[in-house]
């Protein structure tokens, strides 16, 4: 294994790299208590991109499984394999919740929150770089996000678990275009009300 690009991404900010088929990224939580929202595209076809729903819709067929664990395969709006979880130190990672926006700031945090930075803003940074826009924002993971399913069922985001130097990694199934908002909510507790830095490492297989 080769290691191609190993950098610290810092707290609040965006990133993004392209993988080859086979290679694998490792996000690792620095400081514990970070989420990382991910969307995933195709880079010779963005219209092909990661799917929340045929992701889950995989993932019941195979047992019903709720949170992305170890073994689970990501999947795209075309259902093909884009990327595997090979690895993981946290336990489960949400794909329902979705990525914090100003707009759905100011609607569950009050007005005031209106100007603070979010991750869809992150995102449209970095899909500007792609030649892509506010169309292309589609369901995204929340990797190291702690997101339980209440009694009457609502989703809560709650404190974060992964510990200081937890990671996980991803294997590339086919090339992936990443795109990552290193999440800067302090709105709620999923960065532990204090978003910080984390490192990524892609390597070939
Ligand atoms: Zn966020």
């Amino acid at each position: 294994m080769s290691i191609l690009s190993d950098v610290t991404v810092a707290a609040r900010a965006p990133y993004s790299a392209t993988l080859k088929a086979g290679q694998s990224m490792r996000i690792i939580d620095l400081d514990g208590q970070q989420a990382v929202d991910a969307l995933f595209y195709n880079p010779h076809d963005p219209s092909e991109r990661y799917s929340a729903q045929d992701t889950l819709a995989a993932q019941a067929m195979a047992g019903g499984k709720f949170y992305l664990e170890t073994g689970a395969v990501l999947r795209s709006n075309e259902g093909r394999k884009m990327l595997t979880l090979v690895a993981d130190s946290c336990g489960f990672h949400d794909t329902n919740a979705g990525a914090c926006s100003c707009e759905s700031n100011t609607v569950r945090f009050g007005h005031e929150t209106r100007f603070m930075h979010a991750c869809r803003e992150n995102f449209l940074v970095e899909l500007a770089k792609y030649g892509m826009g506010k169309r292309d924002l589609v369901s995204n993971v929340n990797f190291f996000m702690n997101v339980p399913i209440r009694p009457n069922g609502e989703l809560t985001v709650d404190d974060g678990v992964s510990k200081p130097g937890g990671y996980v990694e991803l294997r590339a199934e086919m090339d992936v275009l990443v795109l990552i908002s290193n999440c800067p909510q302090v709105n709620n507790p999923c960065n532990g009300f204090n978003p910080t830095p984390i490192r990524i490492i892609i390597a070939d297989k």
